[in-house]
């Protein structure tokens, strides 16, 4: 089987498909053969394009239903895994969802959505962020138990995992095109052909076009830049929460030494290594300088990523509907990193028929249409 794609969800996928198949050789004693795993990643290094810019963030009341029940569902196996591994991979960090007067509809449905989140008024707010100006925040949603993600460690454990349950991870191996014969496909990369019984999409920003190489009918991704930018703040305590706006124009929050600030952009793009435009890294200093009293000092570096969507902004988790031999595991939009442990898990027991739900998700939801 080969994965297409050595992102978070290419590697993740490997991890739990390898051991999970791992358990079943063992329960078979040995009568069902091994399944073989390799991981192909066009790239000299994994992680590279959206995995390695993300901000690194856990919310559980962001996203859609779905998501958010994935993301749930991760939170548990990323603090078993943090546990197991001695090195945690979670630290809280409380979010506020923050308002204005004429954003409390969105506030209140958000509310409703998440019986997790606590209302706050414009103090409680301004208690967890003093810097908060008080025209901007009229209400705010609070989420207590939000966290930062170690996204290098948590990628190093899926491949150390990977690695040891037997799968092949190779980078600079790019795919070209592909052909489906009876004994399966014949895959043409750019180090060579190779032979795959089953290909699994997991390339991000690429998967509508790597479909399109093996003669698939696109899923309908629409890869949307997001820029982020580190600032200089001073008195920028490291313990203030995440805020974001409920309008999704922007969000900050410390980091080492500094700010890392977003004017939540969506911009449309082709697959491509997103480079962080000027325009929306000024935009993004100064969103947050219009609702905090923050001196944003020189922005010291910046980047962009591409967020890859489906229509519904679900993710695509399943067997292609007419093209044997074919698996999705795309459009993991915003939340990729939040929900890698659970959407892991449930494709890799999709692929071997194995059951596993994730509470309160609709698997129909994700299938391939
Ligand atoms: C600014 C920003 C902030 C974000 N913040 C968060 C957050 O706080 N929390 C969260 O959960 N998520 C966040 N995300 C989203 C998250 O980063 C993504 O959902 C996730 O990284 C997607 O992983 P992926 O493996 O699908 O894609 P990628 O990491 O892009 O991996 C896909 C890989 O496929 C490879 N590939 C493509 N075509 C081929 C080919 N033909 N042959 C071989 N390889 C190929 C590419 O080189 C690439 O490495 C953020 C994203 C951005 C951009």
């Amino acid at each position: 089987m080969a994965i297409i794609g050595g992102g978070m969800a290419g590697l993740s996928l490997a991890a739990e498909l390898a051991e999970l198949d791992g358990r079943l050789v063992e329960r078979s004693g040995g009568t069902r053969p091994p399944l073989h795993v390799l991981v192909l990643e066009r790239e000299n290094q994994f992680g590279y394009h959206t995995t390695g810019r993300s901000a690194a963030a856990l919310l559980e009341s962001y996203g859609t239903r779905e998501v958010r029940a994935l993301t749930r569902a991760s939170r548990t196996i990323l603090d078993a895994l943090g546990a197991e591994s001695g090195r945690p991979l979670l630290r809280t960090r409380p979010l506020v969802w923050v308002a204005r007067e004429d954003q409390l509809d969105a506030l209140n449905t958000l509310l409703t959505a998440n019986p997790a989140l606590r209302a706050a008024d414009r103090d409680g707010a301004r208690t967890l962020c003093p810097a908060l100006r008080t025209a901007a925040v009229a209400r705010a949603a609070v989420e207590r138990t939000a966290q930062d993600v170690d996204i290098e460690a948590l990628q190093q454990l899926y491949r150390t995992r990977a690695a040891t349950a037997g799968v092949t991870l190779r980078t600079a191996i790019g795919l070209e095109s592909g052909e489906r014969g009876a004994d399966g496909w014949r895959l043409t990369t750019d180090r060579g052909d190779l032979h795959a019984g089953l290909v699994v999409n997991a390339a991000g920003a690429w998967a509508d076009a790597v479909a399109g190489r093996l003669g698939v009918p696109p899923a309908g991704l629409t890869p949307l830049r997001r820029t982020v930018a580190i600032v200089n703040a001073a008195g920028v305590p490291p313990a203030w929460p995440f805020v974001l706006d409920v309008g999704d124009r922007f969000y900050f929050r410390p980091t080492s030494g500094g700010l890392l600030v977003s004017p939540a952009d969506e911009t449309p793009s082709p697959p491509a290594d997103a480079v962080a435009s000027p325009d929306a890294v000024a935009l993004a200093v100064e969103r947050v300088r219009e609702v905090t009293t923050l001196d944003l000092g020189p922005v010291r570096t910046s980047w962009a990523g591409l967020r890859t969507f489906t229509a519904d902004r679900n993710p695509v988790v399943g067997p292609d509907p007419k093209q044997e031999g074919f698996f999705w595991f795309a459009g993991q939009g915003g939340t990729g990193i939040q929900t890698a442990p659970a959407l892991a898990r449930l494709a890799a027991s999709i692929l071997l028929g194995e059951p596993y739900e994730v509470p309160g998700l609709r698997k129909s939801a994700l299938a391939p249409r």
